[in-house]
Formats: C-alpha cells, structure tokens, sequence
C-alpha cells in the first residue's frame, strides 16, 4: 500500500527503537543493561493497584466521558493547582484526560497547529515533539540550548525566533533528556519575553515535576496573565511509576480550546481507559508519600551515576536537576578507534556502547544534540553501577 506522505515524512521514536533492540538481545541471551528507556523501575503504589481491583469489580468497563471522569478530572484539577500554589486555579472543566501525557501533548499540537505554522522547539528536546508537529503539517524551529548554559533557554533566543507564523511554542521542566530545571526566575525572564506576543501558545511539559532535586519545582501556571494561551501537561506515568496505565492531561483556562481539543479526542478514542483512569484519581488523591520516596531514590541514583561518569574518560558531565537522565557531552572521544572503526558520532558510540559494551543509551542526536548521549538512570544502583562500569570500561578500549 502507498503511505501518506504524512505518515511517510514521520520518523519511529529513537527511544522506543533502542528499546525493543535491546530487549530483542536481551530475549536471544545478551546480558544487556538498558538504559534507554524513561521509565521509572518502581511497582505501582499499592493503593493503586487496589483500586484497579475495586475498578474491575465496580463493572468500570463502559464508555466514559471523552474529556475524563469527572473524578480524575477534580483530582487533576486539584493536583495541579497545588503545584501553582493556588487552590482551584484549575477546574475540573479546565483538565482533558488522554491516553497518556503523549497523546495530550499531540492532541494540544495537533489542536493549535496548521500547515505552515511555527513552533518553537528549545533543544535537546523530547524525540516526539518535532514528529508531533510535523503530523501536524507544521515547522519545527530549533531553537538550540548548550550545556554551558545549563541547557536553559535564555529569552533574548527566544525572542530571535519568533516570528509572525510563530503559533506554539513547547517548553519541558524538569527537561528530557538534560535534566535541566527552569527556576522561577528562569520562567518569569522567559514569560516577560512571551507577554508581548500574544500570537505565541504555550505548552509547558511538566511531567517531570514531582521528580525534582532542587526543591519545589517552578511551575509556568503561576504565569497569571499567560494562563489565556497556556496548556500543562502532567500525569501518572513517571511520578507515579504506572507508565503502563497510560493516563495523562492537560490543564488550560481556554474553554475554546478544551471544547476543540475534546471534539478531536471524541473522534478519535472516545475516552481513555477507564479502569486506569479511576487508578489514576486514587493515585492522585491518596498519599504522595510513594512519590516523595522514589524522588528521593532517583536522587541517590543521580549521585551515584554522576560521580561514576565523571571518571568515564572523554564524558563531560553536569549533574541534573531533575527527571532521571544524564545527558554527558562525548565529542571528546569521537575520532577515536574501536579496532578497524572509527567513532565519529554519538549514533555510533550508541551502537559501539551497546554492541561492545553491553548497555542501552540513546544518542544525543535523538535530541536535537548530536554531541551527547542520553543514559537512562530509572534503575537500580546495582545497574547503574554495573552499566558505568561497562561503559568506562568499553571507552577505555577506544583507541
Ligand atoms: N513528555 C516527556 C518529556 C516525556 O519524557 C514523556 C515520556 N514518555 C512524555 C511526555 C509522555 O509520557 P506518557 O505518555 O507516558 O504520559
Ligand atoms: N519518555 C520516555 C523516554 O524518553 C519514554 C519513551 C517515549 O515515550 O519516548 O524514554
């Protein structure tokens, strides 16, 4: 059959590949550590999983509303409130509950953005953002962030590249893949700029945020006077480590655009899950100790994987504020030899890593930024530290 050019002109996720490869070696007997994949290693909370049982045994088996139940939709409502400080900031009318804090991210695009139309990308940034926008018949613009800088977006960049055709602009704190945080002043510097362009959409990813090192995370819903033109985006997936549920939002105080973001979701899955959904509400309305608990073991994790990387040869590491990912600078030891072969990119110290060394990374490149790797620390310490190891060790064969 002829694939739309649509679909045609769409890459496969580089996360998810690096995934499925290493778990296709692990399945013919590889001893491989994979560290490619964003996924928090940690069992469900078990209240949660009760409430599937309860679900299940309820008969929650029926079609639902296409924007959320309305219990998870409070819950959310009331959850993300909480993290601007600001009780019922958000309504229960304001949340849109999708298969995934993905699919909200996509829907948000594909909701806003028309063919032609611009949209502000700070790099190294998510691997499905750019796919996202061009399904959407959009143009990514690139906006880069360097590691000097600690991968954070200054606004006189941002200012560059808006345009007239600029519509959205896609923003991730903590940050996939360098870890980085927006501080508040970080958001306020950026907003001031975004004020006095009102043409420009917001969509602030902040599914990292409850796995944040520096304290309270900065969230851009404190940003009164953007609120009109500002889409968030959250869910269970990593705080909660339910991934696999499926189920995440997005909050916006623009009834236009949650009625037209509902029509698309109505004519395309009807509504999320609802057994997870009811998991998700009594995720978010039960304890958030469990939360606490893995961010506090993501924490030990980041230091034990920074203090080992810094002894890798040739890693240039900064230490990450938040989420689970160390994202080092290898251009160091592109130009040096494994045997016959010469590493040239980090595409192809990914593959020598994986083939010689035995661990899952993804290249930076994925990214936006060919320069780095991204390694997954969402594992054990015993991993980590077995994986650091056959990492230092395989560069340490370059010649
Ligand atoms: N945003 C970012 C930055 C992510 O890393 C992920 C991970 N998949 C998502 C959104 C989507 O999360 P999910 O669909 O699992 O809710
Ligand atoms: N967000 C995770 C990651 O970056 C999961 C995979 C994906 O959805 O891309 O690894």
């Amino acid at each position: 059959m002829n694939i739309s050019d649509r679909i045609a002109n769409i890459s496969a996720s580089p996360t998810l590949a690096m995934a499925a490869k290493a778990a296709a070696m692990k399945a013919a007997g590889e001893n491989i550590i994979s560290m490619s994949l964003g996924e928090p290693d940690f069992p469900t909370p078990a209240h949660v999983k009760q409430a599937v049982k309860d679900a299940v045994d309820a008969d929650m088996s029926h079609y639902g509303p296409v924007p959320g139940t309305p219990g998870l939709r409070a819950a959310a409502a009331k959850y993300m409130s909480g993290f601007a400080g600001q009780e019922n900031l958000f309504r229960a009318e304001d949340i849109i509950v999708s298969v995934g804090a993905k699919q909200s991210i996509c829907n948000a695009i594909e909701t806003l953005v028309g063919k032609g139309d611009e949209v502000i990308l700070p790099t190294p940034c998510w691997v499905s953002y750019t796919e996202m926008v061009k399904l959407a018949e959009g143009v990514p613009v690139m906006v880069r962030t360097t590691m000097d800088n600690d991968f954070i977006l200054t606004p006189e960049a941002l200012e560059a590249a808006i345009t007239p055709r600029t519509k959205l602009i896609v923003l991730c704190t903590p940050n996939n893949p360098t870890g980085a945080v927006y501080s508040s002043e970080n958001i306020e510097a950026l907003a001031q700029v975004l004020k006095r362009y009102p043409h420009v959409a917001i969509i602030a990813d902040e599914i990292y945020n409850q796995i944040c090192y520096t304290g309270t995370c900065a969230t851009w819903a404190t940003q009164t006077e953007l609120l009109d033109r500002l889409i968030i985006v959250n869910g269970v997936s990593k705080a909660f480590a339910m991934t696999g549920y499926r189920i995440g939002w997005l909050a916006c105080k623009d009834q236009t655009f949650i009625k037209a973001c509902t029509r698309l979701q109505g004519q395309q899955i009807t509504c999320a899950t609802m057994v997870a959904q009811y998991a998700a509400q009594k995720a978010l309305e039960g304890d958030l100790g469990c939360v606490a608990e893995m961010t506090k073991a993501f924490e030990r994790r980041r230091n034990l994987i920074v203090e080992l990387a810094q002894d890798v040869p040739g890693f240039k590491v900064r230490s990450p504020k938040g989420a689970f990912y160390l994202f080092p600078d290898v251009t160091a030891l592109f130009g040096k030899r494994a045997g016959d072969k010469v590493i040239r990119t980090a595409d192809e110290l990914c593959e020598y890593l994986l083939t010689d060394g035995h661990v899952a990374c993804v290249s930076g490149a994925a990214f936006g930024e060919p320069t780095c790797l991204r390694i997954s620390y969402a594992c054990s310490e015993e991993q980590i530290t077995e994986a650091m190891r056959r990492i230092r060790a395989a560069v340490e064969r370059l010649k």
